[in-house]
């Protein structure tokens, strides 16, 4: 019997342990997308216990903690650190064979040296013994992000966003380039005429473009793509529930933007064809740019509207949602690589039934010169863990090429996520150690090796080609 998360966790041969230990391990991390707080890092923080580096935000421990029957109190609400500390602990047990169990461990375990399981016996513990540990310089932001080998970080940033922190981290480096990304989802966001139009005010003041028809819309977040660019952005991404891809004429866009630019309602159709337009443009933009393009899609959130009410969006109440992916892609992907437009492009997806789909149309677009031009991105929020990570890479391998994959991304709000692109690094293994134990993949280093180390890091070095 194997030890729990011994050294040779998620490693079911000798082949898949050696390519683990020997090749993928020492390979720096090139974390393209997380949600990192770019002030955080700047300031190069410490923080005051785990609750508050750990539990704080977490969507995740929140709603396995509500499952748990855990008061919201202890979760987002006015409880101690040290009691949502101890709600979490008495939780950890019953998250068994939850991806959360092994995240928990593998973070006390890589960060703290603390290899005890954390329940209500061991909670105080714990958390006092953690809690030395952060109030040292080996625990600020800087040296958590050292300590995991991280070559690169690109945050994720809105348009409006000033990115002073990111100018501050220029003008105080440390080993770790943190980059800005854009995240232009707030500028497509017309549903709500009042908090979209709040934006706007934002933006105008930010990008010093006077906003009153659609025209002055595109020149004032042009301006501010151009100035991410300056601040070293190489990357774009989208949350979206689908892509948008119905027909449109210019002057349809201008009058559906002076509606909703004047505080009335858009009817559905008013916002798919304004989601559609701007999509595309902004897609244009980071073609021209020479940007890598990230969506996001699947997800059907603020599910509950009664804690939407009381506790605001992203708060562990979006779920899977099943939307029309095949037709709405293809027609956005059509439009763009016929005007060769097209910019490299990952997608992610939520839906783990849309896999195969996503997987085979995101191909339809590769245009014989950028090897890997176009991705199926890493398993994603609910997707990442063992059997969605690695489902991710068995469509990957089996309706495309492995070999060009970019690999993976935390994704992450914590600074204690790191541990999951070593999960990732030991399922992928696992997964090729296994094949070639089998028979089914040849026991060539020479064919094998540059596999691990291209889909750990050099992949994303070249395709990103950041810094
Ligand atoms: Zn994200």
């Amino acid at each position: 019997m194997k030890k729990f998360l011994d050294k040779d966790f998620l490693l079911d041969n000798d082949t898949a342990v050696r390519l683990y230990h020997e090749v993928a391990s020492p390979m720096p991390i090139i974390d393209y997308h997380c949600h990192l707080d770019p002030a955080q890092i700047a300031d190069d923080v410490k923080f005051e216990n785990l609750t508050r580096i750990w539990l704080a935000g977490d969507h995740y421990k929140w709603r396995a903690m509500r499952a748990n029957g855990v008061d919201e109190k202890y979760c987002t609400g006015d409880a101690g650190d040290r009691e949502k500390f101890r709600k979490w602990a008495e939780t950890v047990p019953d998250t068994l064979r939850n991806p959360l169990y092994h995240w928990t461990h593998m973070e006390l375990q890589r960060y703290f040296g603390i290899h005890d399981l954390l329940g209500p016996e061991t909670a105080d513990k714990i958390y006092d013994r953690a809690g030395e540990m952060l109030g040292t310089d080996e625990f600020s932001t800087r040296s958590l992000i050292r300590k995991m080998n991280v070559e690169v970080i690109c945050t994720t940033d809105d348009p409006a966003d000033s990115l002073e922190h990111h100018r501050r981290l220029r003008e105080d480096p440390f080993e770790t380039l943190v980059l800005p990304a854009w995240r232009p989802d707030k500028a497509m966001s017309v549903e709500n005429p009042e908090s979209y139009n709040q934006y706007l005010d934002k933006l105008e003041e930010v990008s010093g473009v006077s906003i009153s028809n659609y025209l002055e819309l595109l020149t004032a977040l042009s301006v501010r793509h151009d100035y991410f660019h300056e601040q070293g952005c190489r990357l774009s991404d989208h949350g979206l529930e689908t892509f948008y891809a119905v027909p449109y004429k210019h002057q349809d866009i201008e009058r559906i933007f002076l509606k909703v630019r004047s505080g009335r309602e858009l009817n559905e159709e008013e916002i798919l064809k304004f989601k559609s337009a701007l999509l595309y443009e902004l897609a244009v933009m980071d073609h021209e740019k020479g940007w890598v393009q990230q969506f996001h899609v699947g997800a059907i959130r603020n599910n509950n509207s009664r804690r939407l009410h009381e506790l605001g969006p992203d708060t562990g109440f979006d779920s899977i949602g099943d939307f029309n992916m095949a037709e709405a892609m293809s027609g956005f992907f059509d439009k763009l690589d016929s005007q060769e437009q097209l910019a490299r492009t990952i997608v992610y997806n939520l839906n783990p039934g849309d896999n195969e789909l996503l997987m085979t149309m995101v191909y339809n677009f590769s245009d014989g010169k950028i090897p890997g031009k176009m991705q199926f991105g890493s398993g994603w929020w609910f997707l990442d863990q063992k059997y969605g990570m690695t489902d991710q890479m068995n469509t990957l391998s089996s309706l495309g090429l492995l070999s060009r994959f970019v690999g993976m991304l935390t994704d992450s709000r914590s600074f204690l996520s790191y541990p999951r692109h070593e999960y990732f690094r030991r399922l992928l293994c696992n997964l090729v150690g296994t094949d070639v134990e089998k028979g089914e993949i040849p026991d060539d280093p020479a064919l094998i090796e540059p596999l691990i180390r291209n889909i750990c890091y050099f992949n994303a070095k070249n395709y990103f080609q950041l810094g």
